[in-house]
C-alpha cells in the first residue's frame, strides 16, 4: 500500500471497487468485506476499533484511508417523526436529507447534487440553482447519518427500509456515483436493502433511463406532473428535450425488462394548474400502457413560489377519475411540513450557483451523455 498524497475516503467504494482497492495494495480481498461490515453494520469509522483486521493493516489503513461521514450542520425532527438534516458536503455547500417514518417502513429520502439544473417551475431547490454532482461517499454518507441515528442494523433491527433518491438534484445525471451508491444500498454488507426498496426518481432522461436498466435494477419513479407536452413543457422544461411520447416508451421498456415491476408516476398536485378532471381523464389514458402506479403529491407552498395546493376536494375527484379507469393510485400524505422537510421543499446552501448553472443548461442542451 502506497502512501498516498490524499488519503481515500472509503464511503466511495462498493463492494467490488474495495476489493480491488485492497487487492491493489496487496490485501486480500475478503479484507473488503471485513472492513465494510464495520462500516454499515457497525457504524465503526475509526481503523483501530476493527478488532478482526490484523494490527499491521489497521496501522496502513489509517495511513492511506479514511472514513468520513458528512458534517452534520443542523438536525430537527418534526412533530409527526419525519427527521431531516441539513449536510455540509465542503466549506461552501450543503444538501438535505429526510427520513420519513410509517408504520410499516421508514423511508430516506437522499439527494444525488448540490442544487439543481432542471428548473422545474413548482420545485424549491431549482430555485438555488446547480453547483455540483455528489461523490458516491457524499451519498451514501447521508445514509450512513441516518442510519446511525437510527440505529439500524441491516438484518437485525431494520429501521431504515427504503431510500428513495428524491431529494435534491436530477440522479440520473449523477449516474455513476448514484449507481454506485445505490450498489452500496443494496449490499449485504452495505445496507441489505431489497433492490425494489432503492427507488431512483428522475425528471424523465430517456436515454439515461435505458441506461439504468442495464446497469442498475432498481424501482424507477418519474415526475411526470402533467398528461400532455404543452403543460408539462411548462412545468418540466426537460420535456421539450424529452417529450411526453418517448418517455412513456423508456418507461414500458424498463418495465419489460423486469417482469412484475411497476413505474411510479409522481404527480404534484397544483391548484388551477394541473389538477382538472380533464386532465386526470387524460393521465389515465396516458399511463394505459405502462405497468405503474401514480403517486398524487398535493403542492407544498415555499416563499417565493407562484403555485397553490390543489383543494383537497379536487383532489379526491383526480383519484377517483383514475381509479374508476383502473389506474393504481395513491395519495400521498403530507409529511414533514413544518420542517420544510416535505416533498419539494428541500434547499441546502448552494454556492457559485449563476457560472454553474450556465454551464449545466449549455450540457443538457448538447445531449444528457455528455453531461452524465
Ligand atoms: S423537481 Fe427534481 S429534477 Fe426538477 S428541479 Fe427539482 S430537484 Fe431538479
Amino acid at each position: 500500500m502506497d502512501m498516498a498524497q490524499t488519503r481515500t475516503n472509503l464511503f466511495g467504494l462498493d463492494r467490488q471497487g474495495l476489493r480491488d482497492w485492497f487487492a491493489q495494495a496487496g490485501e486480500k480481498p475478503y479484507r473488503a468485506d471485513q472492513v465494510m461490515k464495520w462500516m454499515y453494520h457497525r457504524h465503526v469509522t475509526d481503523f483501530a476499533q476493527m478488532t478482526d483486521v490484523g494490527k499491521a493493516l489497521r496501522s496502513k489503513l489509517e495511513a492511506v484511508a479514511e472514513i468520513v461521514p458528512p458534517n452534520i450542520l443542523f438536525e430537527k425532527q418534526s412533530t409527526d417523526g419525519t427527521h431531516k438534516w441539513l449536510l455540509g458536503m465542503d466549506a461552501r455547500n450543503a444538501i438535505e436529507a429526510v427520513f420519513i417514518p410509517e408504520s410499516s417502513r421508514g423511508t430516506l429520502c437522499v439527494s444525488s447534487q448540490v442544487g439543481c439544473g432542471l428548473n422545474c417551475q413548482f420545485c424549491s431547490t431549482a430555485t438555488q440553482g446547480f453547483n455540483r454532482n455528489l461523490s458516491t461517499a457524499e451519498i451514501i454518507g447521508q445514509v450512513w447519518v441516518a442510519a446511525r441515528h437510527l440505529g439500524n442494523v441491516p438484518h437485525h433491527q431494520r429501521k431504515l427500509t427504503n431510500v428513495v433518491m428524491m431529494g435534491m438534484g436530477e440522479p440520473l445525471l449523477n449516474f455513476e456515483n448514484v449507481v454506485r451508491a445505490m450498489n452500496i444500498m443494496r449490499d449485504d454488507l452495505g445496507f441489505g436493502l431489497a433492490n425494489k426498496r432503492v427507488t431512483l426518481s428522475t425528471a424523465g432522461l430517456v436515454p439515461m433511463i435505458d441506461r439504468l436498466s442495464e446497469e442498475s435494477d432498481v424501482s424507477l419513479a418519474v415526475s411526470l406532473h402533467a398528461p400532455n407536452d404543452a403543460l408539462r413543457t411548462e412545468l418540466v422544461p426537460l420535456n421539450r428535450k424529452y417529450p411526453i411520447a418517448e418517455l412513456m416508451d423508456a418507461c414500458l421498456r424498463y418495465t419489460q425488462k423486469r417482469p412484475r415491476t411497476t413505474v411510479t408516476f409522481e404527480y404534484t398536485m397544483m391548484k388551477g394548474v394541473n389538477d382538472s378532471p380533464e386532465l386526470a381523464r387524460q393521465l389515465a389514458r396516458l399511463v394505459r400502457k405502462v405497468p405503474s402506479k401514480i403517486n398524487l403529491i398535493p403542492f407544498n407552498p415555499f416563499a417565493g413560489t407562484r403555485f397553490e395546493r390543489s383543494d383537497e376536494s379536487a383532489i379526491r375527484e383526480f383519484q377517483k377519475i383514475l381509479l374508476d379507469a383502473g389506474a393504481l393510485t395513491m395519495v400521498r400524505r403530507t409529511r414533514g411540513d413544518d420542517i420544510d422537510a416535505a416533498c419539494g421543499q428541500l434547499k441546502g446552501q448552494v454556492a457559485d450557483r449563476t457560472r454553474r448553472q450556465a454551464e449545466f443548461r449549455k450540457k443538457i442542451e448538447k445531449g444528457v451523455a455528455d453531461a452524465a
